[in-house]
């Protein structure tokens, strides 16, 4: 594995998101002095946060999976996930909920799960079940030490007994029909490969070895924390800073200085220089390459991730024993449709689907007293393929996802309060690359080798961290994405434990 030449004590990484926290812990508890230079007030980067009337919304990702990651993070600086973060488990993971009025709960435990699908689709489907599960469970322990956790420097260092392992189980076949192998329920199939959407790719066009996220969801289990997601931000800040690391917010690096193919400073709009012996920057593609002073030799252009509009609702706190589930998906009848739609058409979904999550159901403390809070997520097209003006159509969009949410959970959304809606073009406002804050998506042109690099052509200590480079998008990935960064500054450091794997 490549590494950074020369001297590396001195580290400035550019961003307090979880890719670049993950990086400085790294980098903290392996002897580096690292400093953090953060645009924004507070650690967290996508993972946002907003205060509205009483109510502490999370902006950004909702659905934590592989503690593990975490634990392994904290670890490099001799802490424990334990002692910053009350890590609450979700079960059941998802309620998963169909447009013919059915309903499955979706449980990490494989009794518990094998037990529902039997009550929803029958014995058949139950074993198919526990095979599909055994799969997912070997795709994730191939490509997880093999590829996701690991730098590799080009295409040829991919080939390994690995790769042929992983192609043996059907990893390069495309994900919808590997899971038809194991299950023919049309319910069923749509809760092992309606993850693709986090990956931007129809589950009949995606990779296989993506149904990895959904041994993460369903197989590994859901967390949510104690104060909501940016407790997770805030625990791994803490932790770096009661490491060493020195945090400098509300400061955009404007430049970074050069001296032939070594970086030798960043500079802030604040004024600020800070010298670095090695930067790590987790920016927006183009805003690194740019501040980087290079253009990407690619033959075809990066293609965005689908975008989304995320609705924040305060609601009266229902007492129905319905309204107990964290994470539900509101399936819609034309869910086939809606990848086309939203990914080839451009258009939002005519039959919305929908992730509404309630953070309440794990932490009543988040909203105000007998008020619930509800998180709507209605998967959206980026502004290059979408033409809707989500300026001028805000207000009846989101009027449409709350009616979807009302008419098919009654028990939630009374008394309702809209408190805060982020589109397309907030994204976009906020720099993220075509309207989207998934970033590139995972087609197979934009995954593992042939991602955008997280080193640069030309440029010695600049190494890349963040989900528009390696492994890719999602809480895990970008925690990872930070410990390959650090590994590119100081060679591979042998992982403090073994990751476990459930089965
Ligand atoms: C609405 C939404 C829902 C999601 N749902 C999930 C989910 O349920 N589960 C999941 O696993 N993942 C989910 N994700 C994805 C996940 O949140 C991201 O992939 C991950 O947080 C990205 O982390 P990052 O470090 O790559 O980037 P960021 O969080 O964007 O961090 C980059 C940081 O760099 C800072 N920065 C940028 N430019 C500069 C500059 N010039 N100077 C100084 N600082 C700068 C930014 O302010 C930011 O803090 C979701 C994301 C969103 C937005």
């Amino acid at each position: 594995m490549r590494t950074v030449p020369g001297r590396t004590e001195n580290v400035v990484v550019v961003g307090a998101g979880l890719s670049g926290l993950s990086a400085a812990l790294h980098l903290a508890g392996r002897g580096r002095r690292v400093t953090v230079v953060e645009r924004g007030s507070h650690p967290g980067g996508r993972v946002g946060r907003a205060d509205v009337s009483g109510y502490r919304i999370d902006t950004g990702p909702t659905v934590l999976t592989m503690p593990d990651i975490l634990d392994e993070t904290f670890a490099a600086v001799g802490e424990s996930t334990a002692d910053r973060l009350d890590l609450m488990p979700v079960d059941p993971a998802y309620r998963a909920s169909f447009a013919d009025g059915s309903s499955l709960d979706v449980y990490s435990d494989i009794n518990a799960m094998a037990a529902e699908i039997e009550r929803f689709a029958g014995r058949a489907e139950a074993d198919g079940y526990l095979r599909l599960r055994e799969w997912l469970t070997r795709l994730y322990q191939l490509e997880f030490e093999g590829f996701i956790g690991s730098n590799f420097d080009s295409p040829l260092s991919l080939l390994t007994p690995q790769l042929a392992k992983l192609a043996a189980i059907g990893g390069f076949r495309r994900w919808e029909p590997m899971v038809r192998r194991f299950i023919t329920d049309e319910r069923l199939l749509r809760v092992f490969t309606f993850q693709a959407l986090y990956v931007g790719v129809p589950p009949k066009r995606a990779l296989a070895a993506y149904a990895v996220i959904a041994y993460m969801d369903t197989v590994s289990g859901v967390y949510f924390p104690r104060g909501g997601m940016r407790a997770l931000p805030d625990a791994l800040a803490a932790a770096a800073s009661d490491a060493g690391v020195e945090f400098r917010y509300d400061a955009k690096v404007s430049d970074i200085e050069r001296s032939g193919s070594r970086v030798t400073a960043v500079r802030t709009d604040t004024g600020e220089r800070f010298p670095a012996d090695a930067v790590i920057l987790t920016t927006e593609l183009p805003d690194t390459y740019r501040l980087l002073g290079r253009t990407p030799r690619r033959p075809a252009r990066l293609q965005p991730a689908p975008s989304a509009v995320v609705a924040h609702i305060g609601c009266r706190a229902s007492a129905s024993a319905d309204a107990a589930s964290h994470h539900t998906i509101l399936f819609g009848n034309e869910w086939d449709r809606t990848f086309d739609e939203i990914i080839d058409q451009g258009r939002p979904m005519v039959d919305p689907s929908l992730l509404v999550t309630r953070p309440t159901a794990g932490d009543p403390t988040l909203a105000p007293d007998g008020r619930d809070l509800l998180y709507v997520l209605a998967p959206a097209p980026n502004t290059d393929v979408g033409g809707k003006d989500w300026d001028s159509d805000r207000a009846d969009y989101t009027a449409q996802m709350l009616d979807t949410v009302t008419a098919r959970l009654p028990h939630l959304g009374a008394d309702p309060e809209i408190l805060h809606v982020v589109t397309p073009s907030d994204w976009a406002r906020q720099g993220m690359i075509a309207g989207t804050p998934f970033a590139l998506s995972h087609t197979f042109g934009q995954t593992g080798p042939f991602r955008p690099a997280n080193t640069i052509r030309g440029i010695d200590n600049a190494v890349l961290a963040g989900s528009s480079t390696v492994p890719g998008v999602g809480i895990p990935t970008a925690i990872v994405s930070g410990r390959l960064a650090a590994d590119r500054i100081t060679g591979v450091v042998t992982p403090t434990r073994a990751r476990t794997v459930t089965r």
